[in-house]
């Protein structure tokens, strides 16, 4: 066997510890004489999976006690609905900041279903920056204000949330959960998809603040009304079963790791390593500067199209996969999710820097 380092935005790397703890609870979990995969999820067996799972959430991101977890399916693009068709329940209005693609499908969504506003973008230099925002453009009586904490296609992030008063700040951190501590509390809703950071795609995370379910529209679909799911305990259908068990041995290894402050001085340093080559290479360029720079996904260009093709291609070969960057920006993106070890990022650096001197103009 030989495993590559894998550079992919998502589905993504996982640490290799739990994909073999993975396989070898695969035939048989504990003494149950089944797979998780097989198990009934109203079996006391899976129960424990799905309890262990959520008290450990809670645990690392330190949830407070008034915020309910759920773990549905649909993907974060689920949530672009689901949000408005249970959130936009007072003034029917809703403030986005469009940072991204993401960001804008979200903005989109929601207008299907109210009346949405944009307070910023930083669509002018192609998502390069998180904007400044203004606060008098808030809208003080919003039913929620949307973000989207960590753009995985442009590689930026918040470092700073904006301050919305009573407004519920709503944020999609598919791409940046568990990856350094987050102050839930500052939240009305957080949701993920899990397949960046969390587990296999095929469950989605969502922490909502407990005034903010029961609000839905009459006319919002049954799977889609937060309060179903968080009376049933996510168990109103059938659940995301196995997604849910490989999230629960994610949890146990990044506390193994010591939390979220070990994985963001661990990402921190990861990112320091690219970055750094990034600023004083002669070939390679960031395509984001200064702090808003995503601790996890890394975009970069040579500025010639064909090098960089070259480049994705070589370095393919070396056992360094999915660098290609998103079509919307081209070039290179290195996603650095938590699973990514240090020693992944020094190798590309390494196979980088023997790049650039072979291909030096
Ligand atoms: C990947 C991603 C999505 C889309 O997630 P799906 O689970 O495919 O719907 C949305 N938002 C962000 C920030 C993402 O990184």
């Amino acid at each position: 066997m030989s495993r590559v380092y894998n550079f992919s935005a998502g589905p993504a790397v996982l640490p290799e510890k739990v994909l073999s703890r993975a396989a070898a609870e695969m035939l048989e979990y504990g003494t149950t004489g089944q797979s998780v995969m097989e198990m009934s999820h109203r079996s006391k067996e899976y129960q424990a999976i799905i309890d262990e799972t959520e008290r450990l959430l809670r645990e690392i991101m330190s949830i407070p006690n008034n915020y309910k977890v759920l773990f549905l399916q649909g993907g974060a693009s689920s949530q672009f609905a689901m949000v408005p068709l249970n959130l936009l329940n007072k003034t029917g209005k809703a403030d986005f900041v469009i940072t991204g693609q993401w960001a804008k499908k979200a903005y989109e969504e929601a207008s299907r279903f109210g009346d949405c506003t944009i307070v910023a973008s930083s669509k002018d230099k192609t998502f390069s920056y998180i904007p400044q925002l203004d606060k008098s453009k808030f809208n003080p009586t919003a039913d929620y204000f949307h973000i989207c904490q960590n753009n995985t296609i442009y590689g930026t992030r918040f470092t700073e949330l904006p301050d919305t008063g009573n407004v519920p700040l709503v944020a999609d951190m598919s791409s940046c959960i568990l990856s350094e501590p987050v102050d839930v509390s500052k939240y009305g809703l957080i949701y993920a998809g899990a397949q960046k950071n969390m587990g296999p795609a095929g469950l989605t995370v969502v922490i909502i603040r407990e005034d903010l379910i029961g609000g839905a529209r009459e006319s919002c679909p049954t799977m889609f009304n937060y309060q179903i799911h968080a009376e049933n305990g996510s168990m109103y259908n059938t659940p995301p079963t196995y997604g849910i068990y490989i999230l629960m041995l994610v949890l146990e290894w990044v506390k193994e790791m010591g939390g979220l402050e070990a994985m963001k001085i661990h990402n921190e340093k990861k990112a320091a390593i690219i970055y750094d080559f990034l600023d004083n290479s002669k070939l390679f360029k960031p395509t984001v500067m200064g702090k808003d720079r995503s601790l996890m996904n890394v975009p970069f260009v040579t500025g010639n199209e064909e090098l960089d093709a070259k480049f994705v291609s070589e370095a393919k070969k070396a056992g360094f996969i999915n660098l290609k960057g998103h079509r919307s920006v081209g070039g290179m993106r290195a996603s650095i999710y938590n699973a990514m070890p240090i020693e992944g990022v020094q190798k590309l650096v390494e196979f980088m820097e023997k790049f650039e001197k072979e291909n030096a103009q």
